[in-house]
């Protein structure tokens, strides 16, 4: 963990919990309905609308590892930036259950990232809540978070991590991830361009190759910026 990698143990786990939720969800009485291998629905469009025009179908959003830099009790705040320069991003998140297909009002998420350095508050020695946050869902689904685009650490391509929460249970751990044509032209701005180059891209990184695709944020530039928007499909418990 000292060089930022995220343990084989937790992708372990990580596959374990994506198989248990896969049949729950087909005990469920969801079969027939396509969970997995979709197309990339949630990454195409996003939003209760697209739901409801069934531009985003139904997709159950792949577990990934939550890694080891999680801290436990962030801050409920929109801005979870707390100084930190970057290229301006506004994170749009939907929640929807995967059952109904509807949105969800009320889900707590809660993301957290490294800084355009690639260091995580908190964690080996750096100080600081920046880049953490909560924000509960409100009436149609959708959790917004101000912040900056992720930075990179070695072995990892660039990512956003994301827990959902329903009435105090977890139902949902995962990473979100950016098109690297996108992340490519960012790191061509400062800050990111104090560094030498990112060591992965998407396709080389083992976690984002177990699903990852499906959980890229459709990006649209604003301003200096961008929106990052997806729609998680949740299975309750
Ligand atoms: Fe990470």
């Amino acid at each position: 963990m000292a060089n930022g990698r995220e343990p084989g143990l937790d992708r372990r786990r990580a596959l374990l919990e994506l198989g248990g939720l896969a049949a729950g969800a087909l005990g469920a009485g969801l079969a027939g309905r396509t969970l997995l291998g979709a197309r990339d629905a949630a990454a195409s469009s996003s939003g209760p609308a697209a739901v409801a025009s069934g531009l985003v179908r139904c997709v159950l959003t792949p577990e990934q590892t939550e890694g080891p830099f999680y801290v436990e009790n962030a801050l409920v705040r929109r801005d979870i930036r707390e100084g930190r320069r970057g290229v301006p991003l506004e994170l749009r998140l939907t929640v929807l259950d995967v059952s109904t297909c509807r949105p969800i009002p009320g889900a707590v998420v809660d993301v957290w990232h490294c800084d355009a350095a690639g260091v995580y508050s908190g964690v080996q020695g750096a100080s600081g809540t920046f880049l953490r946050g909560i924000q509960r869902t409100n009436a149609k689904g959708v959790a917004t978070f101000r912040t900056i685009y992720p930075g990179w650490y070695p072995g990892r391509t660039p990512h956003i991590h994301v827990k959902v929460a329903l009435g105090g249970d977890v139902v949902h751990t995962g990473q979100l991830y950016f098109p690297d044509r996108v992340t490519d032209a960012v790191y061509r701005r400062p800050p990111y361009s104090r560094r030498p180059g990112r060591t992965t891209r998407n396709g080389d990184d083992w976690i984002y190759r177990n699903g990852g695709r499906r959980s890229l944020l459709r990006l649209t530039r604003r301003g200096a910026g961008y929106v990052g928007a997806i729609a998680m499909g949740v299975l309750r418990r």
